[in-house]
């Protein structure tokens, strides 16, 4: 499906504004890798020795930004296309869909980590839900070799559209997918390099690393060991040989499900917020992505490919632990089969909307089934209204941060849901629809880059939760503890949220389009990645909306250095109840960087009074 290509001005300044020579000249390789979920403070030398290496002597992007919500296939989007959420559509890892996904469980509220379901909304949405085209397509298109490897959802969403039974019109996808009926097929001549390097053509599965556990039984305390070291085998002793052999340049994207996996699940800290999710097991998932980098860029020595390579290294977000602490909630004060007493219980937004707004609540996740007593949302979702199939409402939940829809439009409903949220101590910062009007204590989605071209449904509210630092005896960031709707337990980890604990994602370069030994001061998001590799790669998108990053040429030799500035934004007026939406915002030209939000005090990281000042460039 071809879309009309538009260019759009602003799209090209940013382009022709930093770094040029790799139009010029054959471009380098390049190399994705993506530690799902690492937090930038986490990298020492001991920790993670390959990832500090890279900071060290390459580029250390001190100043560094996921884009919230701070969830995987929304950053994902946002590194794999260059363009805002506003623009990508990808508000959160569960969005509401306004249409029936079946492989995603005959649900409107389908969680898209999932290549089947990602097929699905590609077709609904008239061949790409993105709306965007990703650099790894582009490249593709231009006659690189490209792949991509790891995580079931994010990896392909690097190249996403044309029907994935023609292997031969795609790149190279390996995921927990790969050997499976909904997974990319493999090539014949990718087929017959893994059997001569004596590699399975099924990815093995994550074992006990998926292993969440329950209310009483601990998560997980293994990483995600077996099924890494085999995407790793599979890009150091079949890709990149076959990629050289070609002769010609390529583009590989590594998606480390770990630390994310093991921090998610982990079992060292049921239910108590200490040590949380700087326990052994956070640790071992960090070593684990950490050995998949060494290998690759030992691989890439070996091959004789490090002079010629770039590698960028970027989480998509960062990581708290998991609180599910409430003084105020309702659903807090029933009892349920899974949770314990005084815990909120998953759906815990859901369940108490339905109250404050007096409508009837349904789930999604079970056939539209009714949900009363004590009982909660089977995953957390909601649709409420006397018709559950028609709702007044829907909840998309996802954990440091909700979606709210609302299918009519309704102002009305829109101003009594948000003066319902204002009364619950777990929420910190309401971003509200720009279509709805203004709202006392919210702010616009547009001053969060959440209003744009998205082919998918854009929220009516989006509902931020409380986060704060514990006492975990290291810098703030990384003892980031938020209030999280999510089936995970108190001490387990969650993201998502506004917390700057969240947003503060690690972040390096090296290679020989970066600067060496450089100190990037400059605020720099995922969006900023896409744009990036597009310049390094030669690459032009079409473009169809106009919430595009920035190329980052300060990091590349030769670049501009451009100036930032810090502000901080708020509601124009506070509600009812005193509260207010604060925003710290740090500006390069048009480009806004986001680092925390929410209502004073109640998240991490946020700094209401800060003054407009200048924070880094010349
Ligand atoms: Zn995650």
């Amino acid at each position: 499906m071809r879309r009309s290509l538009v260019l759009l001005s602003a799209g090209l300044t940013v382009l022709s504004t930093g770094f040029a020579s790799a139009q010029n000249n054959t471009p380098r390789n390049l190399i994705l890798f993506i530690p799902d979920g690492l937090r930038a403070l986490k990298i020492t030398p001991e920790t993670a020795p390959a990832m500090a290496e890279v900071r060290d002597k390459g580029v250390n992007f001190k100043n560094s930004h996921s884009l919230f919500p701070t969830f995987t296939m929304a950053n994902g989007s946002a590194m794999s296309t260059g363009h805002y959420l506003g623009d990508t559509g990808v508000f959160s890892n569960t969005i509401w869909t306004n249409y029936t996904s079946v492989p995603a469980g005959d649900t409107v509220v389908p969680f898209i980590e999932n290549d089947a379901v990602l097929g699905d909304i590609d077709e609904h949405f008239k061949g790409d839900y993105l709306n965007e085209e990703t650099v790894l397509k582009m490249a593709r298109d231009k006659g690189f070799s490209t792949a991509a490897l790891g995580k079931h959802g994010p990896t392909y969403q690097w190249d996403h559209t044309d029907h994935p039974d023609k292997p031969g019109l795609h790149s190279v996808v390996f995921d927990d997918a790969t050997g499976t009926k909904i997974g990319v097929p493999l090539s014949d001549e990718v087929k017959a390099a893994l059997t001569k390097a004596g590699l399975a053509l099924a990815a093995p599965s994550r074992g006990d690393n998926a292993k969440a556990g329950d209310a009483k039984t601990p998560g997980t305390t293994v990483a995600n060991v077996a099924q890494q070291a085999y995407f790793a085998d599979v890009a150091t002793k079949v890709l990149l040989p076959m990629f050289k052999a070609r002769n010609k340049p390529f583009v590989l994207v590594f998606w480390s499900r770990d630390p994310d996996g093991s921090q998610h699940n982990t079992g060292d800290s049921l239910n108590q917020i200490l040590p949380g999710i700087n326990g052994p097991t956070s640790m071992a998932g960090i070593k684990n992505a950490d050995n998949n980098l060494a290998q690759i860029r030992k691989a890439l020595d070996e091959l004789g490919l490090s002079a010629n390579t770039n590698i960028m290294i970027q989480a998509d977000h960062g990581f708290s632990t998991i609180s599910k602490e409430s003084k105020t909630s309702p659903s807090a004060k029933l009892s349920y089969d899974d949770t314990p007493k005084d815990f909120l219980p998953m759906g815990f937004l859901a369940i108490d909307l339905a109250k404050a707004l007096d409508l009837p609540l349904f789930d999604p996740n079970d056939k539209n089934a009714a949900v009363t007593g004590n009982a909660h949302p089977k995953a957390g979702n909601g649709v409420l209204g006397k018709d559950p199939t028609k709702p007044d409402l829907v909840i998309a939940t996802n954990g440091g941060s909700d979606l709210i829809y609302l299918p009519n439009k309704d102002k009305k409903l829109a101003a009594k849901t948000i003066k319902a949220l204002m009364e619950q101590d777990y929420v910190s910062g309401l971003f509200v629809d720009d279509q709805l009007g203004r709202f006392p204590g919210t702010l616009p989605l547009s001053s969060i880059n959440l209003r744009g071209k998205a082919a998918t449904p854009t929220p009516a509210i989006v509902v931020n939760f409380r986060s704060y630092a514990s006492e975990c005896g290291e810098a703030p960031t990384n003892c980031s503890v938020q209030v999280a709707d999510t089936v995970l337990r108190q001490g387990q980890g969650m993201h998502g949220s506004f917390s700057r604990g969240d947003t503060y994602n690690f972040m390096a370069a090296i290679g020989p389009d970066f600067k060496a030994g450089f100190v990037d001061e400059l605020p720099v998001s995922n969006a900023d990645v896409g744009m990036t590799a597009a310049q390094l790669l030669g690459l032009r998108g079409s473009e169809n909306g106009g919430l595009v990053g920035r190329v980052m040429s300060e990091a590349l030799p030769n670049g501009i250095v451009p100036k930032a500035f810090k502000a901080v934004e708020k509601s124009k007026k506070k509600s009812e109840n005193g509260l207010e939406t604060v925003l710290n915002v740090q500006r390069v030209g048009s480009q806004r960087y986001f680092d925390a939000a929410g209502f004073p005090g109640r998240t991490l990281g946020l700094e209401p009074d800060a003054g407009k000042q200048k924070t880094a460039g010349k």
